[in-house]
């Protein structure tokens, strides 16, 4: 399957690795929208949200807790940030596999755009 962010996970196309454990991998968006912007994605091909089922708790857990790690590595888990799951054509999803965005390192303004 050609999806890019599979490449990235699973390091056939080199990418700027943050954090990874068994089952996600966070790297730095090359499109950054805030001075802290890390991509969680799983290692497997998900498409969106919509396709997870209750048998991706323990994938869950791990795209959860790769978000924890990401925030202290980058030094934003005091000072705030936003994680979002951009999915489908209304919430402007441009890549269809899975991925949480952390935004971080500045006032993050509510309602999005
Ligand atoms: P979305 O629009 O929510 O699907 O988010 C896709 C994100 O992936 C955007 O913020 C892009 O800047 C980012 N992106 C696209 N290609 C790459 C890549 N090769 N490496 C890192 N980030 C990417
Ligand atoms: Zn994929």
């Amino acid at each position: 399957m050609d999806c890019i962010f599979c490449k990235l996970a699973n390091k056939e196309i080199p990418t700027n690795i943050v954090y990874e454990n068994d089952l996600a991998v966070a790297f730095e968006d090359t499109n950054p929208q805030a001075p802290v912007h890390v991509l969680v994605v799983p290692k497997k091909h998900v498409e969106s949200l919509n396709d997870l089922t209750n048998d991706d708790g323990t994938l869950l857990t791990a795209m959860m807790e790769a978000i924890r790690e990401v925030v202290s590595l980058k030094g934003v888990k005091e000072s705030g940030y936003r994680v979002v799951a951009n999915t489908g054509r209304d919430g402007n999803q441009t890549v269809p596999h899975l991925h949480w965005h952390i935004l971080g390192g500045r006032d993050m303004k509510w309602p999005p755009g």
